[in-house]
């Protein structure tokens, strides 16, 4: 039989696990917080359990692995790279992006995805399989304890789709931010969909306070469709109508996202259309000058064009920022690491 995943199980849950054993409640307390505050890879470490405890648990238990195998460092700003290897070889990658505001990780929720997006480096080997929620956590953890700063906010843009492993990605927010573990406040924590309409909506229904972001990358359902074959199955107004409902549950403001491809979304008519699409929501617009990958033959504006779409669109009245580029010297776009290893050889 395989082993439990001890790191997944969540505050109440792995009390009654441990009951379950036979254990007093005190010892899931010591447990837990070996998992989610001292971040414990091992079971070995626990010292204020009994031997014998230890090693029962290490019979049954595991705490999945998520090992360190590349870190890369910028030279251009404070910005670190992450490539993790998970129990059965599949590669996962985060990122460390250090602000004045504290340190904010980009974790993944997926190896690989099957969204399809055309100008993401992610999807091209598509999905390999969701994460575990202990997965998620682990990578936060590991990133904290190597620096030994505290993490302060979190957002899951990384590789995957957290609306396509949704039940995971629920729990994990939970977790993050409970107070027996990192205790990340959910207003620190966003995470970006490219638009799994009815998990958006769900979504919203769960009480929590994260920032969702919308990948929007295109003005009107047509563009969306050449370049996110999600947007197949959902219609632009469909998303949008997601996007207020979760405004209206949660009070949070949405954030959109769009990555701007030369001669492809980035013409007046595209200003024009998203003026129109913008106006009427409290939201953010952030901007990302796309990062070609070698895959595609997609090009970033040049800084004038991406400077003139912003001020065009500022001018009528969008609240906008060009997303800082970040890590350019390090694979820092969506799974080009992953995607470097899985092709070195
Ligand atoms: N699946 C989620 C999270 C993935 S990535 C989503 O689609 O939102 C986070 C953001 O980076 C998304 O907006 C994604 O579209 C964008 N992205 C992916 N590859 C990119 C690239 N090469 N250049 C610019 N943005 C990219």
């Amino acid at each position: 039989m395989s082993k439990k995943d001890i790191c997944s199980y969540n505050y109440e849950e792995l009390r009654a696990e441990i009951e379950s054993i036979g254990e007093k409640t005190f010892r899931s307390k010591q447990i837990y917080e070996w998992l989610h505050v001292k971040l414990a890879g091992s079971f070995d470490e626990m010292t204020n359990l009994s031997k014998a405890l230890r090693e029962r648990l290490e019979k049954e238990y595991e705490i999945p692995k998520v090992e360190m195998i590349d870190h890369q460092i910028s030279q251009v700003d404070p910005t670190e790279k992450f490539l993790f290897e998970l129990a059965d070889g599949n590669m996962i990658e985060s990122v460390l992006m250090k602000y004045n505001y504290g340190n904010s990780v980009c974790i993944s929720s997926q190896a690989g995805c099957r969204m399809g997006c055309r100008f993401c480096a992610s999807t091209i080997g598509g999905l390999e399989r969701s994460l575990a929620p202990s997965e998620m956590l682990r990578q936060i953890y590991q990133i904290q304890k190597m620096t030994g700063e505290r993490v302060s906010n979190v957002v899951v843009m990384g590789t995957g789709e957290p609306l396509d492993n949704y039940d995971n990605f629920v729990k994990f927010i939970h977790m993050l931010s409970d107070e027996h573990g990192l205790n990340i406040s959910q207003r620190n924590i966003t995470a970006s969909t490219c638009g799994v309409v009815p998990n958006m909506r769900r979504l919203a229904e769960e009480g929590l306070q994260i920032t969702l972001a919308l990948s929007l990358h295109g003005s009107s359902q047509e563009k969306r469709k050449k370049l996110m074959p999600v947007a197949n199955k959902y219609e632009l107004e469909e998303v949008l109508e997601a996007c207020d409902y979760y405004f209206r549950k949660t009070g949070r403001r949405i954030t959109f996202e769009y990555s701007l491809v030369a001669g492809v979304n980035d013409q007046p008519e595209d200003v024009k259309e998203l003026t129109g699409i913008l106006k009427k929501r409290n939201c953010h617009l952030n901007l990302i000058p796309v990062n070609p990958i070698k895959e595609r033959d997609y090009k970033k504006p040049d800084r004038k064009n991406a400077l003139e779409f912003k001020n065009k669109l500022e001018k009528n009245g969008i609240n906008v920022t060009i997303r800082r580029e970040r890590g350019s010297d390090i694979d820092g776009a969506c799974g080009q690491l992953r995607r470097r290893h899985a092709t070195a050889d």
